[in-house]
């Protein structure tokens, strides 16, 4: 082996990669539209990655990050945002399209593993990471491994249910009522604030007429703390982690993670104090998490 690393991050929209090198430094990057087929992904994939080994001159160890998780089971993906993927036997068949081995991961994991080990959650026995996009994600490491769990959905906090004081629980994609990915994510806060003011306003809108001094959307913002206060909460009293690092587009508002800060001591079990709240730095944090997968 050259002791070269890739990984490759698959999201909605976007395929990543990044190439290592022995010391952990990017030294390539690519990236390419996601396609919409089974089939196409599986050949994009290959495609970014002979781009990198081309561009770097040498093989790589592979990792892949991608919504959802192998079912510990069936060997089946699931739980993948992109459904065309769901009960396919995904990794099986990316080695077979690759003619090698590959290490695959849950994409919030891979962030939490970036985050662990050269990021914000460096020095940190256990770290919980917290992707706060479109959707929420959450990831666990603990002594520089991730975390995966017996049925492989450790740290998937954004499909436990949250109690909110008003209106009926959101229904979410994964069959689930009151997830809290349908709040706290830049698409809840679109729906929360909708269902409030009945302003459809996207969540890059709703923060600009926040910072103007919309009442309603600071209102809405809030709201969008608070309940990420009780997550942190949660994670708190089920896990009590040493750190939580947000990452994700809406992670870097400001006043978000003061925010959280300030409230979330108040949904700890004694009241004393919540994890230290940190901001994710690491950049492409998905590819490097998928790279780092290999030691
Ligand atoms: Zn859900």
């Amino acid at each position: 082996m050259t002791g070269m690393r890739l990984g490759v991050d698959v999201g909605g929209t976007k395929i990543a990669a990044v190439v290592l090198d022995r010391n952990g430094h990017r030294i390539f990057h690519a990236r390419r539209d996601t396609p919409k087929t089974y089939a196409d992904v599986l050949h994009a994939i290959g495609g970014i990655v002979g781009e990198c080994e081309g561009a770097v001159g040498a093989g790589a160890s592979i990792g892949v990050g991608m919504p959802g998780s192998q079912s510990p089971r069936t060997g089946q993906w699931r739980n993948c945002n992109m459904t065309f993927i769901n009960g396919r036997p995904f990794a099986a068949d990316l080695e077979a399209a690759l003619g090698r081995p590959i290490r695959i991961e849950n994409d919030a994991n891979c962030f939490a593993l970036s985050e662990a080990i050269g990021g914000a959650g460096e020095g940190y026995p256990v770290v919980y990471a917290l992707t706060l996009g479109t959707g929420l994600g959450g990831g666990l490491v603990v002594d520089g491994h991730v975390r995966r769990g017996a049925n492989g959905v450790a740290a998937e906090i954004g499909h436990v249910p949250i109690v909110v004081p008003e209106g009926e629980p959101a229904p979410c994609y994964c069959g689930g009522l009151g997830c809290a990915e349908s709040y706290v994510s830049g698409t809840g806060m679109a729906r929360d604030h909708r269902l409030v003011t009945g302003e459809t306003l996207s969540s890059p809108q709703i923060i600009a007429a926040m910072q103007a001094g919309d009442a309603g959307a600071i209102a809405t913002f809030g709201r969008l703390t608070d309940r990420l206060a009780r997550l942190v909460g949660m994670l708190a009293n089920a896990l009590d982690p040493d750190v939580i690092v947000l990452g994700g587009g809406l992670s870097t508002v400001a006043g978000l993670a003061e925010a959280v800060r300030d409230s979330a001591p108040r949904y700890v079990f004694g009241r004393e104090a919540a994890p230290p709240i940190v901001l994710a730095r690491t950049t492409e944090s998905g590819a490097r998490g998928a790279a780092l997968l290999w030691d």
